[in-house]
């Protein structure tokens, strides 16, 4: 069904992998892919170039007959990973990898665009290309800077994002969230440095944040309910300077997920609790600090999520994969926040997860996934 044939999808998809750019620094791969995109019927097609954001990129679809405007969204950064994959088209940037696969996302929006390039969609439609999804909230910066205004304003929105676990082409979805919630937080104690011969006359933050760390052990276990479950993760600790000197400061770091915002408030509340008690039976000071900075959960619309995955099971040319929530974040969140819409996996079948060094995703799952979601848009606008 693909304009683009799976051979030139497989090298648009190697031409990419080999410049991966870090989020907000994607100069190379947007030329590249507004150079793809020159290359297709433009009759239909409107480029948009966003000034204060420019490695992104809008393509419109103008419609036949249009009821909404049906948006579909890809990211295109990728991440500070050394490749070792050692494959003959691996990456030429040092240090930078497409470990999270955006590689594979890119292309199959190219795939789709491609396709309706060339077979003028019943709806209008926005591409959205968007920058710095690992960092940087790159979705809520688009927003934000007003992109989604009348003609570019896109109805429902839809996204994917590969998935090693799935066979190679499955679709994956769910009703309710995909991704978790992230929060940051970071906590810092202040106490009293002093001779370590001498405790009595400091107040060690050594020990105050080890019972620190040891109280939110129990926040997930005792506070949130088991079948809903959550994370707490403190990554980094830091404190004191030399072994026979008491800490007077500890400082930690961390980051909180959970299915739903609500869930996500009750752990912060939690650690608040925690932080003011070990602030009280340590005599020190105590500050948690969340950094409401993180991603929203990805939250599928009910309806339209209904609508995919009735269409993915009824297709005979998709293996549909009913998924659990990720505890992973995706930035996409925030847009559904505010557009309703579908996140839903790509089956790339890796050993290798998402993030290391050695995923090679399955390129065979590159036109398959074009079908399957130009198939699904096609239907869409026929309703
Ligand atoms: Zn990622
Ligand atoms: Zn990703």
């Amino acid at each position: 069904m693909a304009v683009l044939t799976e051979d030139a999808l497989i090298n648009i998809r190697r031409d990419l992998h080999q410049i991966p750019e870090l989020a907000l620094h994607e100069v190379q791969t947007s030329a590249y892919l507004e150079k793809i995109i020159a290359g297709f019927d433009q009759t239909h097609l409107q480029v948009k170039k966003i000034a204060d954001l420019p490695t992104a990129l809008l393509v419109r679809v103008e419609g036949s007959s249009p009821k909404r405007t049906v948006g579909y969204r890809t990211d295109i950064d990728a991440l500070p990973v050394t490749e070792e994959t050692g494959l003959p088209f691996a990456s030429k940037h040092p240090g930078v990898m497409h470990a999270c696969g955006h590689d594979i996302h890119m292309t199959v929006a190219l795939g789709v665009l491609s396709y309706f390039a060339e077979h003028q969609p019943a709806d209008n439609m926005i591409f959205f290309f968007q920058p710095a999804e690992e960092s940087e909230n790159g979705g809520k910066l688009a927003y934000e800077l007003g992109v989604f205004k009348d003609q570019w304003r896109p109805d429902e929105f839809y996204g994917l994002h590969d998935n090693p676990d799935l066979p190679a082409g499955a679709i994956g979805c769910r009703m309710g969230t995909l991704f978790a919630g992230t929060t940051e937080v970071n906590i810092d104690l202040e106490g009293k440095g002093g001779h370590a011969a001498y405790p009595q006359d400091a107040n060690d933050m050594v020990v105050a944040a080890a019972e620190l760390i040891n109280q939110v052990q129990t926040i997930i276990s005792r506070s949130i309910d088991p079948i809903e479950g959550g994370v707490i993760t403190l990554g980094k600790l830091e404190a004191g300077t030399i072994r026979n000197v008491i800490a007077g400061h500890a400082h930690i770091e961390g980051t909180i997920r959970g299915l739903t915002q609500v869930m996500i408030k009750r752990i912060d509340q939690r650690l608040q609790d925690v932080g003011e008690g070990v602030a009280r039976s340590f005599n020190a000071k105590v500050t948690v600090a969340l950094n409401q900075g993180g991603y929203l959960p990805v939250e599928n619309n009910p309806e339209l999520t209904k609508r995919f995955i009735n269409y993915m099971k009824d297709n005979p040319d998709v293996h549909f994969v009913e998924t659990e929530p990720a505890m992973t974040g995706e930035d996409f969140g925030y847009l559904l926040s505010k557009i309703p819409g579908t996140m839903f996996w790509l089956g790339v079948e890796d050993d290798s997860q998402l993030h290391s060094a050695t995923l090679n995703p399955k390129e065979s799952a590159i036109e398959a996934g074009v079908n399957a979601i130009t198939g699904l848009l096609t239907n869409r606008m026929a309703g």
